[in-house]
């Protein structure tokens, strides 16, 4: 498709938005392309700050965009890596099941897996401890699949190849106001304004606030769930090869504490999920006025914590108890001690809640006025980002095509 002189820009240097360009600027050559993002450098939020898995897509209910958009985007990402000389490693990971009661959810995630068209393979106590002599189980499922890589010099990269093919990427620029014209959109920054024909909004944990400021109002609320690790010290790290995930809960979007092993061969263990009081609270001690009485206002912030303050409560004592955090860790590699654990990093999710109080699960494109907004990218969103990318750069053009109703 040629659209000739228009003009795009995406909001946001995470990985999706980076990902979005890439896929914009493939499939139109001749659109004029800008990239907003608010740091000094592309995918310092969530890009930058999670464990770094290429995930198989094991976990995502057959058919769903997770699904799909997952299977497609690791493909893409390994060979993105591949060309662009970004390490990564198919290490295989292991889903452990240490209580009868999670074998028939292993059951059904190797079926998913199946589904989902992995080689996944239940192995049994012995055969578990081949693969991860310190690990134990009762069973696990073994995906062959899985990778690691490092998401934020996968979005550094990207940047470089966008600038190489003309891609305006301007960092260290808010979006801060929208102006609708009557042909076209006029984005206020911190740095002048952009005139835009077409805007697609990846603005990960303020994406909800960027769809306001156009005029939509988005139906969901961005709630903050930060994921704390500990670094694992070199005798702990010994004790981990790859990757070893627990069983999770299949009505949460978060996949419990595992272990890691990233491509630069450190071993981190993590993330909790606790509700953070800041959308950017990286740290347990930043509170944010401002986000908190936002989410206040959300009817179904406090719907869900009706349905999950037990949940919330546990992952708040976790995160101050170590012994507790231990406690899980073991579990899964039961000479694991105190000792091994040393401070790690920390992660921000972005989740989106709906007024019910329902956490999204899926993926969610919304479109807005001359806009498409990205509402939830959890993971894997990093894995599936040139996937996503592509299925919004196809959306947008379309919109883009068609005689605009913004
Ligand atoms: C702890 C943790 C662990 C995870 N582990 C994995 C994993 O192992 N594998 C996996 O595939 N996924 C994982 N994920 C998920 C993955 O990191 C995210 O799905 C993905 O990074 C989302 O990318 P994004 O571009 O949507 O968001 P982000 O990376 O958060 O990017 C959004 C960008 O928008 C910018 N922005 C916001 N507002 C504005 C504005 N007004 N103007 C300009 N710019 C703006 C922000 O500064 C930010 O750079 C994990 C996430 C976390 C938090």
């Amino acid at each position: 498709m040629n659209l000739g002189p228009r003009r795009a820009t995406v909001i946001g240097g995470g990985i999706v938005g980076l990902a979005t360009a890439l896929a914009l600027r493939e499939a139109s050559p001749d659109l004029r392309l800008t990239v907003l993002e608010k740091e000094p450098e592309v995918g310092r939020h969530q890009t930058g700050h999670n464990s770094g898995v290429l995930h198989a897509g094991v976990y995502y209910k057959p058919g769903s965009l997770k699904a799909r958009l997952c299977a497609e985007g690791r493909a893409r990402m390994e060979a993105f890596c591949t060309t662009h000389g970004v390490p990564f490693t198919r290490c295989g990971k292991l889903v452990v099941a240490t209580r009868e009661a999670e074998l028939p959810r292993l059951e059904t995630l190797r079926e998913r897996a199946l589904a989902n068209g992995l080689a996944a393979q239940v192995l049994d106590r012995d055969a578990l401890r081949e693969v991860e002599p310190y690990a134990a189980g009762l069973r696990a499922l073994r995906v062959p699949e899985s990778g690691v890589v490092d998401y934020g010099e996968v979005a550094r990269t990207m940047k470089a190849v966008l600038i190489a093919q003309g891609v305006a990427v301007s960092v260290g620029r808010a979006l801060l106001g929208v102006r609708r014209m009557r042909d076209a959109l006029v984005l206020e920054t911190g740095a002048g304004d952009v005139e835009s024909d077409f805007v697609v909004n990846c603005g990960g944990l303020h994406a909800d606030r960027v769809a306001r400021r156009f005029g939509l109002d988005p139906g969901i609320h961005i709630v903050p769930f930060r994921g704390e690790y500990y670094h694992l010290s070199p005798q702990g790290a010994a004790k981990v090869r790859a990757l070893i995930y627990p069983v999770p809960d299949p009505d949460l979007p978060f996949l419990g504490v595992h272990l890691t092993r990233g491509v630069h061969g450190t071993v981190e263990a993590g993330p909790n999920a606790v509700l953070a009081f800041a959308r950017e609270g990286y740290r347990r001690a930043d509170l944010s006025p401002a986000d908190l009485m936002d989410a206040f206002a959300f009817p179904g912030f406090w719907r869900m914590g009706v349905r999950w303050w037990r949940t919330a409560a546990y992952e708040w004592r976790r995160s101050l108890d170590p012994g507790l955090f231990l406690r899980d860790l073991q579990r899964l590699v039961p000479s694991l001690t105190r000792d091994d654990l040393g401070p790690g990093g920390s992660g921000v999710r972005a989740q989106a809640v709906d007024r019910d109080g329902r956490l999204a699960d899926d993926f969610l494109f919304v479109a807005g006025p001359r806009s498409l907004h990205v509402l939830n990218a959890p993971s894997p969103a990093a894995t599936a980002s040139l996937a996503i990318g592509s299925e919004i750069a196809r959306r947008a053009l379309e919109r883009m095509g068609a005689p605009t109703t913004g």
